[in-house]
């Protein structure tokens, strides 16, 4: 099993428990060397300082968790809305978990949930401190295998939660909901086919078409799914999400031919590169969209 050595440090406990992850460095650095260095890069946190300062300690670990909202800070029970209390427990890798021990017509009701129930960590075959490794190495763009290799994890386990992980990001992707472009302004469009996925949290669906498109510089971007690629579905999507007088780019598909006609500048580009990664799944093409 790959363990790291979380060291203690002392007094990053208090200053750290509202910190996010992506700016705690120069909030919660100490006065050590390093603090400067830290400071001219506040969205990064390295992996250092990610065990310095979240995971060297379970409780702490725990308590960020609940602060920054991403497990329960408090649980009601389900039968009779009382609050529950958190048990530590020695024997499950958690720690803890929430337990009722209501007193109910002189007869001890007892219910327990769990402290990931309804999170991210919820259902995972891991300890939370390995989730957190996960997201963090993924964030950091490192691949599956390289995660898989660092956490000592099965392959059915690795492909789940990069699944999971890009699910999450589509289903961001899919909030968007501003207008793009203008005059002057570049957007790059694709269509590309998803495929399917184990866990359905998101609106993708098994070989669904989704169509989207980025502004160059700002990367605002739409994301829409579609049932086709023919010319009215995309040009409807375009006049939908593009404003006119915007320099669009896209690949030679012969449903972009008439783009000029609706008040477009429209430029082709030849980059049919297809993202399949190893499990043969189509991941969705917006980083050509956005690729240079
Ligand atoms: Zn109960």
């Amino acid at each position: 099993m790959y363990t790291v050595k979380c060291r203690k440090t002392t007094g990053v406990q208090t200053g750290c428990s509202t910190a996010d992850l992506k700016d705690q460095s120069t909030q919660c650095g100490s006065t050590k060397g390093s603090y400067l260095r830290n400071e001219k890069k506040e969205n990064f946190t390295n992996y250092e300082n990610l065990l310095q300062n979240y995971l060297w300690d379970k409780d702490f670990t725990l308590s960020w968790l609940k602060d920054e909202g991403l497990i329960a800070p408090s649980r009601i029970c389900t039968i009779f809305g009382s609050e529950m209390k958190l048990v530590k427990s020695g024997d499950r890798s958690d720690g803890y978990y929430w337990e009722c021990r209501k007193q109910v017509n002189g007869k001890r009701h007892r219910c327990e949930r769990s402290i990931r129930e309804g999170s991210w960590f919820e259902k995972a075959d891991l300890t939370i401190e390995e989730v957190l490794k996960f997201t963090y190495w993924w964030c950091q763009e490192m691949n599956q295998w390289q995660i898989k290799q660092q956490l000592q994890l099965g392959s059915h386990t690795a492909v789940d939660w990069d699944m999971f992980c890009r699910e999450v990001c589509e289903v961001a992707l899919f909030d968007g909901r501003e207008k793009i472009g203008g005059p002057g302004k570049f957007v790059q469009i694709d269509e590309s086919k998803i495929g399917k996925r184990k866990y359905h949290r998101g609106h993708v669906v098994e070989g669904q078409w989704v169509f989207g498109g980025i502004e160059e510089d700002s990367r605002k971007y739409f994301i829409a799914t579609v049932e086709d690629r023919k010319e009215e579905t995309l040009l409807n999507l375009i006049k939908q999400w593009i404003e006119p007088g915007t320099t669009i780019t896209s690949d030679c598909w012969k449903g972009y031919v008439n783009l000029s006609r609706h008040g477009y500048i429209h430029k082709t580009v030849n980059h049919s590169v297809e993202f399949v990664n190893e499990e043969g799944f189509h991941t969705t093409r917006l980083r050509v969209i956005g690729g240079k």
